[in-house]
C-alpha cells in the first residue's frame, strides 16, 4: 500500500514539473495585440479573451466607441448589417480593422508560440568565444578565425578589424558628436573561397544571430519574389524572434553581383537596380516593421520594428567580369609614355582582382550610393593547391579530422598520406567550385571505406593512397595485432 503511495507521489510530481516547465515556456514569450499587433511590452497589460486572443487597452476603448456610436435599429433593418460595420470601423482611423469570424481561429492551442514576439531575456546563459560586449582586440578575433578559415590573410584581418570597430560602437553607443560610420563590408572573391564560411564562423564565435540571404531572390516591394525587408524578417526568426539581440546581428546577402544595373534594358529593373536602391535604407539604419513567424506582412501575422543601425551587413559576391574591366582600367593607364610596351602585362598577373578601385564597381553596374554604404571593400583570393591540402587537414573541424573521428569510434585509424592529399586537391582544382570541391570528392571515395571497415573487426589501420583516389590502386589495410603476431605487420588489399 506504501508503495502504491509513492508511485502516486512521484508521478504527481512528474506531472508538476511538466506544468511548470511548460509555464516557464509561455513565459518567455509575451502576447501581441490581435488589433494592432503591438506586443505587451510596449502596450501595457492586455484584455485577454477566449481562444487566446488579446487586445490592447486603446483598441479596446476605441472599439468600444465605435460599437456605442453603432445604429442598432439600421442594423435590424439592414441585412449587410456585418460590411456596415467594417465600413464604419475604416472611417473612424481603423483601416486596417475587420472583424473576424472567431471560428476560424480555433486551431490547436489558439495563436502559435511562432506568432508571439520573444520578450527580452534578462541574461544570457552562454559564454560566447568573443564577448561582443567586451570585444577582444582585432588580433585576437583573426587568432580565433584562424582555426577555422585557411589563409585570406588580408581578408581575415580587414574582417577583424571592422568587426572590433563595429561592436565597440555599439558596445560604446557613442553617437554623439563623432559618429563612427557603419562598417558594412563587400567581399569579392570567387565561389568556393570562403566567403559565406569566413561570416559563418565570425558570427559563431561572436554568438550573434546571422542571416544569409541570396541577393537573386530579392525583388523590389511588390513584385514576384523576396521583397528586400525580407532579409531583417529572417536575421530575427535567427534571433528566436529576439528583436534585441536580432538589432546587433549580422546578415549576409550573398550573390550580390547578381543585382548590379542591367545593361541596355527598357523594361523596369525591379531585381536589379531597384534592390540597390531599396538596401540603401537598410544598410545605413532605419527603422523596418518585419513580420514575425512569417515570411509576409499580411493582416493575421504580428509585426516587429527593427533599427538596423547596429546591424551589420555583409554582402558579398564573385564578380565575374570584373577582372576584364580593371584590366581595361590598368591598360588605359599605362598605354600612354614610357610604360606603353607593358600592356599585356597584367593578362598574366594572377591577383588582378585585388586591384579593384570603386571606380570599377560603379562601371560594374553597382550605383554610387550603395557602394557609398559599403566602407569596407575587400577581395579574397582564389585557393590553390597548397591552399586547399591546408583545408583539408587543418581547420579545427577539417574534413580529414570529422571521418578520423568517425572511424575512431570503430577504433579503426584513418591516416591519408601526403600524396593521397595531393591527389584530392588536384581533382578539386579541376571542378573550378573552390573548396566546396573537396567533400563531394572525399566522400565518394569514402564510400567503399565506411562501408567495409565495419564488417572485419580485425582491420587496425587504413591508410588512404594516391593510387586509391586516382583509381589504379587500393588502400594500405593494417590488421590489428592478435596475440603473438607482429603488431606492423602490413597487408595490402586491392580493393578494385
Ligand atoms: P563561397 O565563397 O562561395 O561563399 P563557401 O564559404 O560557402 O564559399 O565555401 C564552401 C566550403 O568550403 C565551406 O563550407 C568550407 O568548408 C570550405 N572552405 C572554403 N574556403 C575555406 C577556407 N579558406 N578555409 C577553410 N575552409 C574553407
Amino acid at each position: 500500500m506504501a508503495d502504491f503511495d509513492e508511485k502516486d507521489l512521484e508521478e504527481k510530481k512528474e506531472e508538476l514539473s511538466e506544468e511548470e516547465t511548460s509555464l516557464k515556456k509561455e513565459n518567455e514569450y509575451e502576447d501581441v495585440c490581435f488589433i494592432c499587433r503591438r506586443p505587451e511590452s510596449k502596450v501595457g497589460k492586455m484584455f485577454k479573451l477566449p481562444n487566446n486572443i488579446s487586445v490592447c487597452n486603446d483598441c479596446m476603448h476605441k472599439t468600444m466607441d465605435t460599437v456605442s456610436q453603432f445604429d442598432y435599429q439600421g442594423m435590424l433593418n439592414n441585412p449587410g448589417f456585418m460590411d456596415d460595420l467594417n465600413k464604419n470601423l475604416n472611417n473612424s482611423g481603423y483601416p486596417n480593422i475587420r472583424f473576424v469570424n472567431i471560428a476560424d481561429l480555433q486551431g490547436e492551442g489558439g495563436i502559435p508560440n511562432k506568432q508571439k514576439l520573444k520578450k527580452k531575456k534578462p541574461k544570457k546563459e552562454k559564454e560566447p568565444v568573443l564577448d561582443i560586449k567586451n570585444i577582444p582586440p582585432p588580433h585576437k578575433i583573426k587568432a580565433q578565425l584562424d582555426d577555422y578559415v585557411i589563409g585570406q590573410e588580408h581578408a581575415k584581418k580587414v574582417i577583424s578589424v571592422a568587426v572590433y570597430n563595429h561592436y565597440k560602437r555599439v558596445a560604446t553607443g557613442t553617437m554623439d558628436e563623432i559618429e563612427i560610420e557603419k562598417s558594412n563590408m563587400l567581399m569579392i572573391g570567387p565561389t568556393g573561397c570562403g566567403k559565406t564560411y569566413l561570416v559563418k564562423t565570425l558570427a559563431r564565435l561572436l554568438d550573434v544571430p546571422l542571416a544569409i540571404a541570396d541577393a537573386t531572390s530579392l525583388t523590389e516591394a511588390g513584385y514576384i519574389g523576396d521583397d528586400i525587408e525580407s532579409v531583417v524578417s529572417k536575421l530575427l526568426a535567427a534571433a528566436d524572434n529576439d528583436v534585441e539581440k536580432a538589432e546587433r546581428g549580422i546578415v549576409f546577402i550573398d550573390e550580390i553581383d547578381k543585382i548590379a544595373k542591367k545593361k541596355n534594358t527598357t523594361s523596369r529593373d525591379v531585381s536589379g537596380e531597384s534592390v540597390q536602391q531599396g538596401m540603401l535604407r537598410l544598410l545605413e539604419g532605419a527603422d523596418v516593421e518585419v513580420p514575425v513567424g512569417a515570411n509576409s506582412k499580411n493582416a493575421m501575422v504580428p509585426l516587429a520594428t527593427i533599427n538596423t543601425r547596429n546591424i551589420l551587413f555583409i554582402c558579398g559576391g564573385a564578380f565575374p567580369d570584373l577582372e576584364e574591366i580593371i584590366k581595361q582600367r590598368l591598360k588605359k593607364q599605362t598605354s600612354i609614355g614610357f610604360n606603353a610596351e607593358l600592356k599585356d602585362k597584367f593578362d598574366k598577373e594572377k591577383n588582378i582582382i585585388s586591384k579593384v578601385t570603386v571606380e570599377d564597381l560603379k562601371k560594374f553596374g553597382m550605383i554610387p550610393e550603395f557602394i557609398g554604404r559599403l566602407p569596407i571593400i575587400y577581395t579574397l583570393q582564389a585557393l590553390d593547391k597548397p591552399m586547399l591540402v591546408k583545408i583539408l587537414r587543418e581547420p579545427k573541424n577539417a574534413i580529414l579530422k570529422q571521418y578520423q573521428k568517425l572511424l575512431e569510434l570503430d577504433e579503426v585509424k584513418l591516416e591519408f598520406d601526403d600524396g593521397a592529399l595531393e591527389a584530392i586537391a588536384e581533382k578539386a582544382m579541376k571542378k573550378d567550385t573552390g573548396a566546396r570541391a573537396l567533400r563531394a570528392i572525399i566522400e565518394e571515395f569514402m564510400l567503399d571505406i565506411m562501408y567495409e571497415i565495419p564488417k572485419d573487426d580485425n582491420i587496425g589501420r587504413v591508410i588512404i593512397t594516391r593510387e586509391y583516389i586516382e583509381g589504379t590502386g587500393g588502400p594500405v589495410i593494417d590488421i590489428r595485432s592478435i596475440s603473438g603476431e607482429n603488431p606492423d605487420k602490413l597487408k595490402v588489399i586491392e580493393e578494385k
